[in-house]
């Protein structure tokens, strides 16, 4: 029915858009997302579906470690064209494991909330990282979807997208996708390589033989250049998550403990095991995106993208081709072709 009832009584009728008649593809928007974070959610979604979803109607996967609120529910609900499900995350997926010792934990979040590094002192923002990082993908919500987009607070769609992303990804054999990527502080994730490199060596067979360790390591693997992938916009595969490749690689790290005893971030997790077990050319830049996440803008600096696609950002923001981004060295180890004068935009 389109007659949604609002938490006070008061019974309203949903204008459905008209729905997109080619056939769609099984995917879904996820959020992970707290019941105070509604507003700045709300502005999300409305740019979402404003320049994409309104035409597509693609369901979207609300996810939390508590239960939301009718007030969460009936204003989403209303704002988004598809489908809307809310799911509580299981208590194993967001605590402790038992191999973890609290205490040495507690100790390293004072350590790193006194060097004031960003979120060292959270326990939530950890297990944040690690749900992200190993569980998002196996909510039972998740389950009826091949194809995912992560959406976060306060983000924005800049740019109209007028064609079917999820159905892109499938029809170019592309698995993960990103509209920005950065260099990792390193004071997050100080044995994450060495880590990595102990599950390499025990597991040589699990890379893909066509895979793109040249993106994270500039010396053939000895050391991590941190470049990551943003992971607060991703669109991708959930076989990539679910595959017996990553499985091994997430349980590795997280039996390793650097989620707790350092701040391992979903970022540098996804984006090393995307590099090691996808074929490189199953990884993917939206450069025709125009998408914002404090503080950083993708904005196609093409004139001729940013009219055709309605943009309303200023391509002088654009971080794509700037020194500090990583997506240069993408184009550049990929041999793809970059857009003319990204040398204006380096900073
Ligand atoms: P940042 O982008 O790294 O600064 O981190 P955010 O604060 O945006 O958090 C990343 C994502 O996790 C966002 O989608 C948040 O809504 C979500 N998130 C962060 N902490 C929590 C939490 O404690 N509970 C829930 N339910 N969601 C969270
Ligand atoms: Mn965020």
């Amino acid at each position: 029915s389109n007659v949604v009832s609002s938490d006070t009584g008061f019974k309203y009728s949903r204008v459905e858009t008209p729905k997109y008649t080619g056939a769609r593809e099984k995917a879904t928007f996820v959020t992970l997302v707290r019941n105070r974070d509604l507003y700045s959610l709300a502005e999300s979604i409305k740019s979402v579906e404003d320049r994409f979803n309104s035409k597509f109607n693609y369901d979207w996967v609300f996810l939390n470690d508590e239960e939301f609120t009718e007030e969460f529910k009936n204003v989403t609900t209303a704002l988004v064209s598809g489908t809307t499900k809310y799911g509580v995350i299981p208590h194993e997926h967001w605590s402790f494991p038992d191999w973890i010792d609290e205490s040495k934990a507690a100790q390293v979040r004072k350590e790193m909330g006194d060097k004031r590094i960003i979120y060292g002192d959270s326990i939530s923002y950890r297990h944040m990282c690690r749900f992200e990082s190993g569980f998002f993908y196996r909510h039972p919500l998740m389950n009826d979807y091949d194809w995912y987009w992560r959406v976060e607070p306060d983000i924005k769609l800049q740019c109209d997208i007028n064609y079917d992303v999820f159905k892109f990804m499938g029809e170019n054999n592309k698995k993960y996708a990103f509209a920005i990527s950065i260099k990792e502080y390193e004071a997050t994730i100080p044995t994450l390589w060495e880590t990595t490199r102990e599950f390499m060596k025990l597991n040589p067979g699990l890379l893909h033989e066509n895979n793109m360790l040249d993106f994270v390591s500039d010396d053939e693997g000895l050391s991590y250049n941190l470049c990551h992938f943003w992971s607060n916009f991703e669109i991708a595969s959930l076989d990539l998550w679910r595959s017996p490749e990553y499985s091994a690689y997430f349980d590795y790290l997280d039996k390793a403990g650097g989620f707790f005893y350092e701040r391992w971030g979903d970022a540098p997790v996804h984006s090393i095991g995307a590099s090691l077990f996808l074929d490189r050319s199953e990884i993917h830049h939206f450069g025709d995106i125009g998408y914002y996440h404090v503080p950083f803008y993708s904005c196609p600096i093409d004139t001729g993208i940013r009219l055709a696609n309605k943009c309303s950002c200023d391509p002088q923001t654009d971080f794509t081709w700037h020194s500090y981004s990583c997506t240069n060295k993408f184009y550049t180890v990929n041999k793809l072709q970059k857009p003319a004068g990204w040398q204006n935009h380096i900073g």
